[in-house]
C-alpha cells in the first residue's frame, strides 16, 4: 500500500495527529494508498518553514532561482513514465493522456517560468529632468496554493513554478483525491536539492488543511483553482485578512457552431473538447449550440463519432476515456443525467454507468453522454457537471446564438466555429468569457492571460500576469537635485 507523507522544511513528515485518509483507484474502486489527514498544526509547521526560507530564497539571483526550476523540470521529465502512471492510477485518466498532456505540461510550466523570470521588466517614469519614478516588483512571502483533482500535477505546477520564480516560498495543498504526483514532485525537490522550506506540500481535506492555509496570518496570498462554491467560502475567510487572491473557477463552456463552419474540423475538435479527460477539464465544452439548418446533420455525425469513443481501462493504449475521479463524482454526474431524463430531455447517447471488464466493474466509468434540449435554461445547461455530458441546442441566428451562450453565471471559455471572419470577430467580442477559441480548442500559449469572467474567476494567470500576481509592485520616486554636483 502506498503511503504518502507531507513534505515540510525539506523532509518527509507524518501528519501531526498521525491520521490518514484512504486513497481510491478510480480504475477499479480499490483502496490503494493512504494520504495524510493534515490539520492546522501541519499547516502551521509548513508556513513557519516557508517563512524562515523566504529571506534567503528571495535574495537569490533570479538566474539561480531559474536554475532550480530548470532542474525540477529535468527531474520530472526523467521520470515521465512513473509520473504518468501515478497520475492515471490516482485520477482515472488514460496513462497515454497523462504522458502526452499532463506531465509534459508540468515540465513546461517549470521551464517556461525559469525563462520568464529572466525577462521580467520593471518600469521607469521620467517625471521631469530632476524627478525619476521607477518600480520594483517584490515577492510577497509565503504563497498559499490550492489545486483541484482534474489535472493534478499540471495545475499544481502552474502555481508553484511562477510563485517560486518570483521569489516567494510556498505551501501547497493538492486535492485530497489526487495527491500521488504531488508526492513524486516533492521527491524531485529533494533530489535537486531545493533549499529546505522553499516549497512545502501538505496533504489533506480542504475544510481542514485548506482552510487553515487560507486563514493563516503569515500567508498573504492565495491562488485557488477549484469550484465556484468553494471559492465563495475561501473569499469569506480571506477578505477580512486583506489577502491577495486569484480564483480560477468553474465553467459551462459553449461551442457556437455556425452553418458555414468547416464541418469536419468542428466535429473532430468538438468531440475532443467535450470528452477529453472524461470531460473533467474546466475548459471542456459542455453546451453545443448549432445553427438550425445544420442541426440534423451535425447531430447525426456527432452522435456517430461519440458512440465510437472507447471508454476503457486507463492502462490500455486504446482507451480514449478512463474512469471518473471518484465514486462521489460519478454519483453527481449520474444525478444530473437522471434529472435531465426526468424533465423529459432526450438522451441521444450514453447516459449510463459502464464496466469495461469484469475486473473493472467497481471502477467509476460513465458513457459519453449527449442530451438534446431546446431549453437553454434547463438545469443541465446551467450547472457545471464537470464530466462526460454535453447538451445540443439549436439557434436561429447570430443574436440568438450569443444570447443563449451568455445565458449562464459562468464565463470561462468558448469556442466559435465559422469561416466568416466578421461572425468570428463579433462573437469573440460579444461572448462573455475569458478565453475564446476560433476554429480550435485548448491551443495554449503560456504567455497569454488565462482566467474567467463572471462566476468563473477573479484575476488572470499566465506569463507576466502570473508574475504580477505573485509579486507586489512598489513605486520609488527620486528627487535628483543638481545643486550637489
Ligand atoms: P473544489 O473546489 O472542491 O476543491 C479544490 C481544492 O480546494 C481542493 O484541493 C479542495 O480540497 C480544496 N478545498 C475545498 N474546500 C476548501 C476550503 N473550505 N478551504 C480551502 N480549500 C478547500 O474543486 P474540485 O477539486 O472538485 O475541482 C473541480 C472544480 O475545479 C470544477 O468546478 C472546475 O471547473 C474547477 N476548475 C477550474 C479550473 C480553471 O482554471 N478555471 C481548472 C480546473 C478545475 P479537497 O478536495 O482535498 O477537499
Amino acid at each position: 500500500m502506498d503511503r504518502i507523507l507531507n513534505y515540510i522544511d525539506g523532509a518527509f513528515a507524518l501528519p501531526h495527529e498521525g491520521r490518514f485518509l484512504e486513497n481510491y483507484a478510480p480504475r477499479d474502486g480499490s483502496v490503494y494508498g493512504q494520504i495524510p489527514d493534515s490539520t492546522a498544526a501541519d499547516v502551521d509547521r509548513a508556513v513557519a518553514a516557508a517563512k524562515a526560507a523566504f529571506p534567503a530564497w528571495q535574495a537569490l539571483k533570479r538566474q539561480d532561482r531559474a536554475q532550480y526550476l530548470s532542474k525540477i523540470a529535468d527531474g520530472i521529465e526523467k521520470k515521465i513514465d512513473l509520473f504518468a502512471e501515478a497520475e492515471s492510477r490516482d485520477q482515472g485518466k488514460p496513462i497515454h493522456l497523462a504522458r502526452s498532456m499532463d506531465i509534459p505540461r508540468a515540465v513546461e510550466n517549470f521551464r517556461f517560468f525559469a525563462g520568464a523570470i529572466l525577462h521580467q521588466q520593471e518600469k521607469a517614469f521620467q517625471t521631469s529632468p530632476e524627478v525619476l519614478n521607477y518600480t520594483r516588483r517584490e515577492p510577497m512571502g509565503v504563497a498559499g496554493l490550492i489545486s483541484p483533482w482534474n489535472l493534478p500535477l499540471y495545475l499544481l505546477t502552474w502555481k508553484i513554478a511562477p510563485a517560486l520564480a518570483a521569489g516567494n516560498t510556498a505551501v501547497a495543498k493538492p486535492s485530497e483525491l489526487t495527491p500521488a504526483t504531488a508526492f513524486l514532485l516533492a521527491q524531485v525537490f529533494d533530489e535537486v536539492g531545493l533549499p529546505k522550506g522553499v516549497c512545502n506540500l501538505v496533504f489533506g481535506l480542504g475544510e481542514k488543511a485548506g482552510d487553515a492555509l487560507v486563514a493563516h496570518p503569515d500567508v498573504p496570498l492565495i491562488s485557488f483553482t477549484g469550484g465556484t462554491e468553494t471559492a465563495a467560502i475561501i473569499g469569506r475567510r480571506a477578505a477580512p485578512l486583506y489577502k491577495k487572491i486569484s480564483f480560477e473557477l468553474g465553467g459551462k463552456n459553449p461551442a457556437l457552431i455556425f452553418a458555414d463552419c468547416d464541418l469536419e474540423a468542428a466535429l473532430t475538435t468538438t468531440v475532443r473538447s467535450s470528452f477529453l479527460n472524461q470531460g473533467e477539464i474546466c475548459l471542456c465544452t459542455s453546451r453545443l449550440f448549432v445553427q438550425e439548418s445544420l442541426l440534423p446533420k451535425f447531430t447525426e455525425l456527432f452522435i456517430e463519432r461519440v458512440r465510437q469513443l472507447k471508454v476503457g481501462d486507463p492502462e490500455s493504449k486504446d482507451s480514449f476515456m478512463g474512469a471518473l475521479v471518484s465514486a462521489e463524482h460519478l454519483e453527481k454526474v449520474q444525478g444530473f443525467v437522471q434529472r435531465a431524463r426526468a424533465q423529459g430531455l432526450k438522451i441521444l447517447c450514453g447516459g449510463e454507468r459502464l464496466a469495461p471488464t469484469a475486473a473493472l466493474q467497481k471502477g467509476y466509468y460513465f458513457a459519453p453522454t449527449v442530451i438534446s434540449t431546446p431549453d437553454a435554461s434547463a438545469e443541465i445547461m446551467q450547472e457545471e457537471v464537470f464530466g462526460p455530458v454535453v447538451t445540443i441546442t439549436p439557434f436561429r441566428d447570430y443574436a440568438d446564438a450569443v444570447e443563449k451562450a451568455n445565458r449562464t453565471r459562468y464565463g470561462l471559455a468558448a469556442t466559435i466555429w465559422t469561416q466568416n471572419l466578421e461572425t468570428a470577430h463579433h462573437a469573440a467580442a460579444d461572448i462573455k468569457a475569458g478565453q475564446i477559441w476560433v476554429n480550435t480548442w485548448m491551443l495554449r500559449d503560456l504567455r497569454v492571460p488565462f482566467g474567467g469572467m463572471k462566476d468563473s474567476g477573479i484575476g488572470r494567470e499566465g506569463g507576466d500576469y502570473s508574475l504580477e500576481f505573485y509579486t507586489e509592485e512598489k513605486n520609488i520616486c527620486l528627487q535628483l537635485g543638481r545643486n550637489r554636483l
